[in-house]
């Protein structure tokens, strides 16, 4: 039996932040009524399977690995690309596994993370403004007003690039030697309800309602409002769901989340991505996770060292010092060996490319002997926010997995 759209868009007269300014309403209902007809992205087995494995990490059995692009871009859903974050992300799970001796749950930043929230609306270059960038599911990256209007066909050609993402994942563990064996699932910031509310389907055999756009979908820092339409999807959707944590949180607001989300306390629903910066993580979390465990529900906790990380570089570009990535993860290890909790995993922005957008890093030789300030201007490729490249992320996986293994 096919799976059927799961009803009216329950969120949809909520406030919604960070939603684009599209141009021509009818046209977005014709595109939600393309996308409801679609066939779903992942089947409702796979997000339970997922929930399962991370039922398994907030129990401190197993260790979570979220990493790929901050923004992925619709003509990098090529072999090389998907392949090239795959095999990244397969070999930091690797090293970890072997250090730890405990399952790795490998999950990409994939197939669905093409939009993204901004902290302003328009952007000025050379005394001209024009709208944000929001991912290639709302508008063009180039600095052109074509570009940059946002085109609600774009959701539609998501749904593609995310379509021909997962089966690139798939035909790579086919053939991968030695990684047959391994999971990887999809991930994204469930930002635009244009995209996932028609993509909810109701799984017959359970008559649950799912996001089929991937198997785990989170709620962004600038969008976890309490009562904002985005918390009221996640809590309508059966999926493993996850909420990033900036520094500004309050103890209490995690409490309101986990009645909010995971009433039932089921062990994997719920995941908080901590990312508050390495000079307030120590100060931070444990307030966090001390109010989460009074609640009782088997949150996992999740580490997002890139976030709280980003600064501007003398050339003018946004990076992230490999040492502060590093740092951040290590204090985050540090508070859950003091609380007797388990660090549940890490959630990182990172390419299989030997791009140059965070500084440091150099395996073998001191630290910050990786890639300098003046080495940005050379490959700086990302959309959006700086990635590790593959050396980088590798490195940093060995670095993890000698905490995991303390
Ligand atoms: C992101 O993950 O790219 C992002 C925007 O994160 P946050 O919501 O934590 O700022
Ligand atoms: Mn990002």
């Amino acid at each position: 039996m096919t799976p059927t759209h799961a009803g009216p868009a329950a969120p949809d007269g909520l406030p919604a932040a960070q939603q684009p300014d599209w141009p021509d309403p009818g046209r977005v209902r014709a595109v939600r009524a393309e996308l409801g007809a679609l066939p779903g992205l992942v089947p409702a087995h796979e997000c339970d399977r997922l929930g399962e494995r991370l039922a398994a990490v907030a129990r401190g059995e197993a260790f979570l690995l979220q990493g790929g692009d901050c923004a992925e871009e619709f003509r990098r859903a090529t072999p090389g690309a998907v392949h090239g974050t795959a095999q990244t992300l397969l070999r930091m799970a690797g090293a970890l596994e072997q250090a730890a001796g405990l399952p790795v749950v490998t999950v990409g930043r994939l197939a669905g993370q093409y939009a993204k929230p901004r902290s302003r609306p328009t952007e000025t270059r050379g005394g001209r403004t024009l709208p944000a960038y929001r991912g290639d599911a709302v508008n063009g990256a180039a600095f052109t007003a074509a570009d940059r209007a946002p085109d609600p066909r774009r959701l539609l050609a998501a749904y593609d690039a995310a379509r021909t993402t997962l089966g690139l994942m798939s035909a790579y563990l086919a053939s991968a030697r030695g990684a047959a064996s391994r999971e990887v699932f999809a991930s994204h910031e469930g930002l635009l309800l244009d995209y996932e509310l028609p993509l909810r389907r109701t799984d017959p055999a359970t008559g649950r309602a799912y996001a089929t756009s991937g198997h785990l979908i989170w709620a962004g820092e600038r969008t976890r409002g309490l009562d904002d339409a985005h918390i009221a999807f996640l809590a309508g959707i059966a999926n493993p769901v996850a909420v990033k944590i900036g520094p500004t949180a309050r103890p209490g607001e995690l409490k309101e989340l986990v009645r909010r989300l995971d009433p039932e306390h089921r062990p994997g629903r719920l995941t908080f991505v901590i990312r508050v910066g390495a000079r307030k993580v120590r100060q931070v979390l444990p307030d966090l996770v001390a109010a989460v465990a009074e609640t009782g529900a088997p949150v996992a906790w999740v580490c997002d060292p890139m976030h709280g990380n980003t600064f501007e570089a003398p050339t003018g570009h946004k990076t992230r010092h490999f040492d502060d990535v590093y740092d951040e993860i290590a204090g985050f290890f540090e508070v859950h060996a003091m609380l007797g909790t388990h660090p549940g995993g890490v959630h990182l922005e990172l390419t299989g490319d030997e791009v140059t957008e965070c500084v440091g890093g150099g395996a073998g030789s001191a630290r910050g002997a990786g890639v300098s300030f003046a080495d940005l201007p050379w490959r700086y490729a990302s959309a959006c926010d700086p990635r590790l490249n593959r050396s980088q992320s590798l490195e940093m996986g060995r670095l993890i997995a000698g905490l995991v293994a303390e």
